[in-house]
């Protein structure tokens, strides 16, 4: 599934492409029909995203809500529109550009309260400058669940995949399995921080990447990583590979019904 920085990316770009632009929205494939119906012929006033959530305001108010879920995918491009190929559940059109969405789990018209309840249930977006991180370290601290499973659920941290949640585990040196209570809060800030920052990278460039410059292939002397998820990390999906740090093998676990990667070295159970 995208990560939240994915869908930061296409609020851009769906911004550039179509914001302040009167738009015609259509679904071809038929199943947002009525939805499209609310929108079309409207201007798209702006874009947003908020975890794995992207809104598209429209002058009148009505929100349009996508979820990618795991096989939703936009596509887009320049002029006039090509005829829909495969189920293209909706097509937003302005003079100039057009996009095409297949296969979401959610694509919807949402008016302004129930926008805002979708919100509500949404925790901090570390790619956010409006959010506050206070109420997710409150919820983490309230029991011994563990760290992975918190910073996956997205009423506590929004936008947080398996990637980003492994990934900082590692580099804070934290088990995924450490109960939320005995984060301390320098900790806590720390991993905030590295979130914001590994996130705010990966909007830039399309690609996770965490692994410090002293742990790049160059530095190594190490071939790259060869995965379609492309960036350089530490644990994901390197189960029986190496620490890049201590030379340990990698461990994957099930956690919360998710997998886990981690290195028994660097990430001693707390
Ligand atoms: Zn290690």
């Amino acid at each position: 599934m995208p990560e939240g920085h994915t869908i930061h990316r296409l609020a851009r770009r769906h911004h550039e492409l179509l914001a302040g632009d009167k738009v015609t929205v259509a679904s071809p494939q038929g199943r947002f029909e009525t939805g499209a119906a609310l929108l079309s012929g409207t201007v798209l006033r702006d874009t947003e995203a908020y975890g794995k959530h992207l809104l598209h305001h429209y002058e009148n108010d009505l929100v349009l809500h996508v979820h990618l879920g795991l096989y939703g995918k936009f596509t887009d491009g320049a002029g006039e529109p090509p005829p829909p190929v495969g189920e293209v559940r909706m097509r937003v059109a302005s003079d100039a550009y057009w996009l095409d969405l297949r296969g979401p789990t959610a694509c919807e018209v949402l008016d302004p309260p129930r926008a805002q309840t979708l919100r509500d249930r949404l925790g901090a977006d570390p790619l956010r400058d409006d959010t506050d991180p206070d109420p997710a370290y409150a919820r983490i601290r309230r029991g011994s669940t563990g760290l992975a499973t918190l910073l996956l659920d997205q009423s506590v941290v929004a936008g947080t995949g398996l990637i980003f949640v492994t990934e900082v585990l590692f580099r804070a040196g934290l088990a995924p399995t450490t109960p939320g209570h005995r984060l301390t809060r320098p900790a806590w800030e720390a991993i905030w921080s590295d979130l914001r920052e590994l996130m705010g990278t990966a909007v830039g460039t399309g690609v996770i990447d965490t692994v410090r410059p002293a742990h790049l292939p160059e530095a190594m002397g190490r071939p790259p990583r060869v995965d379609r998820h492309g960036g350089e990390v530490y644990v994901y999906r390197r189960a029986g590979l190496p620490c890049h740090v201590c030379g340990t093998e990698i461990r994957r676990g099930t956690l919360g019904g998710r997998n886990s990667y981690w290195c028994p070295t660097c990430q001693p159970v707390g």
